[in-house]
């Protein structure tokens, strides 16, 4: 008993965990972005923080050797002066001497731009002490060089340069620093101090301006964390530890250390924002301050781009693992249905070959003529179940493969649906099932279609309405014109039981492919769960469509609408069953047939009509008959699967045999092949016809009369 596909089947197929795979990706992708992010931002960060330690150290080396040239040039200039006094030079030439050095370095050194010029306060001069200015700048009389800033620093240095802290120059107005030595004589005895003064608005004014990228600001600030340059002028002159912002709080840390990198503070317009600073050789710090936002743009905007970028590569890498697992999936379930199919078909086929084989030997072995003819009776009906079968199995491949061709003729379709009802009301009378038609007269009497599809339509759902019945209820054909326009009509036609029913959620997938509502249908009502995947696939072809009204237990309506046009003429095809007794006496016609059982079906059919055969057993023979006596043959019947030459091959010789009959008899392919390509490349050899085997009686007797002359 095959074990048909459903649902249950469908369950026990093992889901494979497709979500740990995808978990798996996710948290892999997730893992390797915060490495990367990891890595990269730290690289960027040392970069970042380099990149701006490097900046600034450029800037503080700057300053420094502008404020360096000043310094040497002093120790130069004092150290001649000191050699001056000491040989004795007066007053004028240490004044001469002053003057013009202060000329030349401010109008030919371009390096010493803030160089404002030499001055001295010399005690030791013959005439007494006295101040001497290369500018020549006269001092007021309050003016007592011995108390300035500058002397009094340098009396203390001790015969080193020092640097005074910077001030504003109370006469010129403008933040100045001086450098300045007290030089000795060789005993030791002190000469006097020499000076020279630096103009610092340039550089404070380049370090403020320093013109940081992304909205940073520099800042000076001088040895006693007074604020020398700032953006902010109001801050010039104020105490570190005064500002609201900046590096208030942290001067502390400043004074301890040498350089400070990326020290988190608010900058002065109340920011988030990162400080660098450095400390000058001259006890001076230097310090750039930057937003953070800015400042960490690119790490912010690596982070995002490493984000999305993971984010989006790890959906692409789910959505192909959830197209693959599908894939997978699907072909198993495929696979699945096919092994399913074909344990079903295996038992579709075996039962009938069982009764058939069985029937024969019980037919054999039978003691009368009355069993004898039972057994043949059984044999035929259980041939005929078989050929359903193989016809259905043939269908669903030719629709499948998309080969399924509709053919196209007047027909009548009301005797089509009459002589389905006929075919199936023996099987109804068996079950004491009444089938009642309806048939709407306005349906016009001739169409143009396939009528042998559109019976294949009725006869498996008034057949299915049959097997699905009780004994005694009651079957409904009704066929309607439900719209016309122009030559085309619509034609609905709908089959009603009083049967088993169909549940909802089985007819969502009985049209499918195999499918039978329940597991058990198979075994309790037989069939292969193709019909109705047929219909359908038929109906949609003649556009229409096919649907179903049930409820379980109550029975059921299938209706389906098909297009067809008007039809013209109707050809009558005649039934010969009956006078057929000589009718082609004096006829002679050559098979060519390989299957001894084959030959003699068709010698037995064709007795009573007293046409002469002659029997080949494979195309060569064929060819060789023909050509010895071609006028002798009216018609060929040409099987087409035949040992040493096919029917294929042997038309053509026949039609290539130099005697006028060669052109003319009619050559019949009489085979099992019956695809449609088959017809085509039976006509193609050379052929006249196609009939299909099993062969009808009716169609061998029409062909014969169609052909014989
Ligand atoms: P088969 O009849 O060969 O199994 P079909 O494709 O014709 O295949 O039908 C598919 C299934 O639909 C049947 O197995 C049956 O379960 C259900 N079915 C079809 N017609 C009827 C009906 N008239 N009443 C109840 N169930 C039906």
């Amino acid at each position: 008993m095959g074990k048909p596909f459903n649902k249950a089947n469908e369950k026990t197929h093992k889901i494979r965990p497709l979500y740990l795979q995808l978990i798996f990706t996710a948290l892999a992708f997730f893992i390797m972005i915060i490495f990367s992010y990891r890595f990269l931002s730290d690289t960027e960060h040392n970069n970042l923080r380099r990149n701006t330690e490097s900046m600034l150290t450029f800037e503080r080396e700057k300053i420094q050797s502008d404020l360096l040239g000043p310094k040497t040039s002093l120790g130069n200039f004092s150290e001649t002066l000191r050699r001056m006094i000491i040989n004795g030079y007066g007053e004028q030439e240490i004044k001469d001497y002053a003057v013009d050095l202060t000329d030349y370095i401010r109008f030919n050194i371009e390096s010493m731009s803030s160089f404002s010029g030499f001055y001295g306060y010399f005690e030791t001069l013959t005439g007494g002490a006295v101040y001497i200015d290369g500018l020549n700048w006269i001092p007021p009389d309050d003016y007592v060089p011995a108390e300035r800033d500058w002397y009094l620093a340098a009396v203390a240095a001790d015969g080193k340069i020092v640097q005074t802290e910077p001030y504003v120059d109370k006469f010129t107005n403008e933040t100045v620093l001086s450098f300045a030595r007290c030089i000795y004589d060789d005993k030791g005895q002190r000469l006097g101090v020499v000076s020279l003064d630096v103009q610092i608005n340039e550089i404070c004014k380049y370090a403020a301006d320093m013109t940081w990228e992304r909205g940073g600001y520099g800042m000076l600030f001088d040895s006693n964390m007074i604020v020398l340059a700032h953006p902010v002028a109001d801050y010039i002159g104020m105490e570190a530890k005064d500002l609201v912002y900046d590096i208030a709080g942290h001067e502390d840390k400043l004074r301890n250390q040498e350089r400070i990198s990326e020290l988190s503070l608010l900058s002065y317009k109340g920011e988030e924002s990162v400080g660098f600073f450095q400390k000058l050789s001259n006890g001076w710090y230097l310090g750039v301050v930057m937003p953070k936002a800015p400042y960490f743009e690119s790490i912010t905007y690596m982070t995002t781009l490493l984000s999305v970028l993971g984010i989006v590569l790890a959906v692409i890498l789910c959505a192909i693992l959830v197209r693959i697992d599908a894939a997978k999936r699907k072909s198993d379930m495929e696979s699945l249905r096919k092994s399913t199919f074909l344990a079903n078909m295996s038992h579709e086929i075996r039962t009938p070959m069982n009764a058939i084989i069985s029937m024969t030997s019980m037919g054999k072995t039978a003691p009368d003529t009355e069993r004898k003819d039972y057994c043949l009776s059984r044999i035929s009906d259980a041939s005929y179940h078989l050929l359903g079968v193989i016809n259905d199995i043939l269908d669903m491949s030719k629709i499948e493969s998309d080969k399924l061709k509709l053919s196209f003729s007047a027909f009548n379709f009301e005797s089509m649906i009459n002589r389905v009802v006929s075919i199936i009301k023996s099987n109804a009378d068996e079950k004491k099932q009444t089938i009642t038609v309806h048939f709407d007269k306005t349906i016009p009497k001739s169409l143009m279609g396939d009528d042998q599809r559109l019976a294949q339509v009725v006869t498996n759902l008034l057949s299915n309405s049959v097997k699905f019945t009780a004994v005694g209820g009651s079957l409904t054909v009704k066929a309607e014109l439900f719209d016309e326009s122009g030559e085309l009509c619509t034609i609905q036609v709908a089959v009603s039981d009083t049967g088993i029913g169909i549940s909802p959620e089985q007819q969502e997938n009985i049209f499918q492919i195999f499918e039978q509502a329940e597991a058990d249908t198979t075994r309790k009502y037989g069939g292969t769960g193709l019909g109705l995947a047929i219909a359908k696939n038929l109906v949609e072809m003649m556009d229409g469509r096919i649907w179903i009204d049930s409820e379980l237990g109550k029975g059921a309506t299938f209706t389906f609408t098909v297009k067809l046009k008007r039809g013209g003429e109707l050809h009558a095809v005649p039934d010969v069953q009956d006078g057929i007794d000589g009718i082609f006496s004096g006829y002679s016609i050559l098979l060519a047939e390989d299957v001894d059982i084959n030959r003699e079906i068709v010698l037995a059919l064709l007795e009573p009509t007293e046409i002469q055969i002659t029997c080949a057993e494979n195309g060569k023979e064929a060819v060789r008959l023909f050509s010895e006596t071609p006028e002798k043959y009216n018609l060929i019947f040409m099987d087409i699967q035949m040992p040493e030459m096919d029917g294929y091959e042997a038309t053509r010789h026949i039609r290539a045999l130099p005697v006028p009959e060669a052109g003319e008899v009619p050559i019949i392919a009489m085979t099992a092949n019956v695809f449609r390509e088959d017809v085509e490349k039976s006509v193609e050899a050379g052929m006249n016809a196609h009939i299909g085997k099993p062969l009808d009686f009716n169609e061998v007797i029409n062909k014969l009369k169609t052909y014989l002359k």
